[in-house]
């Protein structure tokens, strides 16, 4: 019998195709950008999650838009675009998540288009059978409306969930019971009780809505006026220590830096902004997380996917942080 070779960080170049190759679930390995399978940042591609913290799941859904098509393009491009950073550790954090975190690509969530009635349902399915393993989810959106059966799923487990939310639409229109509409699902969500709106907190928003049904509204001029660490701070007092899923609608973002998307809106965040604001509050007690909404369409030059590449690699330094911190 052959004894199995253990990658090392000297095998650099020499490997392709880590997504199916690599034995250990940690540490990071480079191979050509370019090439080989593009499970997201090179992670183990596999539905078996013994030993896993943290599986993404791409859920290829967009028959909640009320513009532009397309996001169910979006976990393939993520995906592919994450490999510019699948080299090395995260900016800013000072430590590689995959040093401290077993994350698997678990693939994507699979329904029929043709009983589109039954995707919800479907979708909730598939998430809840990966909470119940005790394992996080890290979902690639999709249209935003994905991320209200996976709260439900995790609502099984958590109650009152506290959720951080960063875009341009507050997505709480008020709506009838029953309609799937990505701009509407947080009403849903907060009226049926899976999340606590009054630790809840919304940033980045320029679209109007009368009604705030209690969460704590940081729009993007709030967020320019009082600067970031302000911003840090309120998100930090909203949400305190409570089980959070942080949901990243990547329209939250100007469309200068995130034109690849159903509904843009001038007037957001930078990129930048965006990933000082996730730095800063680490710490949080972080449950599950997505980034939803790419369209690759309407994208150029990747500017939008390597957004959202590097929006969902912050999100699993903020996850590894929360996870080295309940140790
Ligand atoms: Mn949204
Ligand atoms: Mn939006």
């Amino acid at each position: 019998m052959t004894k199995k070779k253990v990658l090392t960080e000297l095998d650099e170049f020499s490997h392709s195709d880590l997504a199916i190759t690599r034995e250990s679930l940690y540490g990071t390995i480079a191979e050509p950008v370019y090439s080989g399978i593009t499970s997201l940042f090179r992670r183990a591609y596999r539905k078996d999650l013994s030993g896993a913290d943290v599986a993404v799941v791409g859920i290829p859904y967009d028959l909640s838009v009320s513009n532009r098509p397309g996001a169910r393009f979006g976990p393939r491009a993520i995906r592919s675009a994450s490999t510019q950073l699948s080299w090395g550790k995260a900016w800013g954090w000072g430590s590689d998540p995959f040093d401290k975190l077993a994350v698997v690509d678990w693939g994507d969530c699979v329904f029929d288009p043709g009983r589109s009635d039954r995707i919800p349902e479907e979708i909730e399915k598939q998430i809840s059978a990966i909470v119940e393993q005790d394992v996080a989810t890290l979902c690639l959106g999709g249209d935003h409306f994905i991320t209200y059966p996976v709260l439900k799923a995790y609502a099984k487990k958590y109650p009152d969930i506290a959720l951080i939310h960063f875009d341009a639409h507050c997505d709480t229109w008020r709506d009838e019971e029953g309609r799937v509409d990505h701009g509407t699902m947080f009403f849903h969500a907060a009226q049926e009780g899976i999340i606590d709106p009054s630790h809840s907190v919304q940033v980045g928003i320029r679209t109007h809505n009368k009604e705030t049904h209690g969460f704590t509204v940081l729009s993007a001029d709030i967020v320019r006026q009082q600067g970031i660490t302000e911003t840090i701070a309120s998100i930090l007092q909203v949400v305190g220590d409570r089980p959070c899923y942080l949901t990243f609608d990547i329209d939250c973002l100007d469309p200068a830096y995130a034109p690849g998307t159903g509904t843009p809106v001038v007037g957001g965040l930078s990129t930048a902004e965006a990933l000082e604001i996730l730095r800063g509050i680490a710490g949080v007690n972080l449950i599950g997380m997505d980034v939803v909404e790419v369209s690759p369409t309407y994208d150029v030059g990747e500017i939008t996917s390597l957004a959202a590449a590097t929006i969902a690699q912050n999100l699993l330094c903020l996850f590894a942080v929360k996870s080295s911190m309940s140790v």
